[in-house]
């Protein structure tokens, strides 16, 4: 089976668009969350989501728009992005919202938006970070989000864990590795300095997951941005990928 692996769409449409795009031979996509927040188009970035049956699970944002969850933690960007957000969300997005789940389990893996141990909050940027979260695993795969940048960290039958960042058309062959955490990089804002809209794709008959990146019209992101009074900082970072 063909499953299209997406996370932090973030209310960027053109980007979203451009991956569905990619993943038009996929049997089934689902995403690791951050479907809202920092983008312009929040209500049709869920809307897209329903019609496209894609499952997902909240991640910080969502749950920070619709007020389950604190901005405490948020930088002032950040905050500004999701009070914005919480202005926009018609009744139905919102309740869209509440109703996702903070863990899914498939068939053939787990996905949460940060972390097992902290499924909203906890970031994974390195193979130390993803030890506690792969001995919580209760599948051979767990896909996680949220650090916006794609990554993988496996553990060997001999116990050792092996990983690195992905890049562009990068694979990992999943029958190496007893459990494999995943992070498929970010939708609608990638941090790797690569701005290309970043997304992978899992075939479960070879075992295989493999990133890829796609462009998309970033300046018609930020002139609605632009337009939307949404800060600059989040407007500049689209372009340059950070
Ligand atoms: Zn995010």
């Amino acid at each position: 089976m063909l499953y299209g692996i997406i996370a932090d769409i973030h209310s960027n449409l053109e980007a979203f668009r451009a991956v569905l795009d990619q993943l038009s031979a996929v049997e089934r996509i689902v995403c690791a969350g951050d479907i809202v927040g920092y983008g312009p188009n929040p209500n049709e970035g869920l809307e897209l989501l329903a019609e496209k049956n894609i499952a997902s699970v909240a991640g910080n944002h969502d749950k920070a728009a619709v007020g389950e969850l604190s901005t405490q933690w948020f930088n002032i960007n950040a905050r500004l992005a999701v009070e914005w957000t919480a202005s926009q969300l018609k009744a139905a997005q919102a309740d869209h919202l509440r109703s996702l789940p903070i863990n899914l389990e498939l068939d053939d893996f787990q996905i949460v938006h940060g972390s097992l141990r902290d499924p909203l909050e906890e970031y994974i940027f390195s193979l130390d970070e993803a030890e506690e979260s792969i001995k919580l695993m209760t599948k051979p795969l767990c896909f996680v989000g949220h650090t916006h940048r794609p990554l993988y960290a496996g553990l060997k039958p001999g116990g050792s864990l092996d990983g690195r960042t992905l890049g562009k058309n990068d694979n990992v062959s999943l029958g190496y590795y007893t459990k494999t955490l995943v992070n498929p990089g970010s939708v609608g804002q990638p941090r790797d300095n690569d701005p290309r809209a970043s997304f992978g794709i899992l075939d479960t008959r070879k075992k295989e997951f493999v990133l890829r990146r796609v462009e998309y019209d970033i300046e018609a992101v930020q002139h609605k941005m632009l337009a939307a009074n949404l800060p600059d900082y989040l407007i500049e970072r689209l372009a340059i990928g950070t």
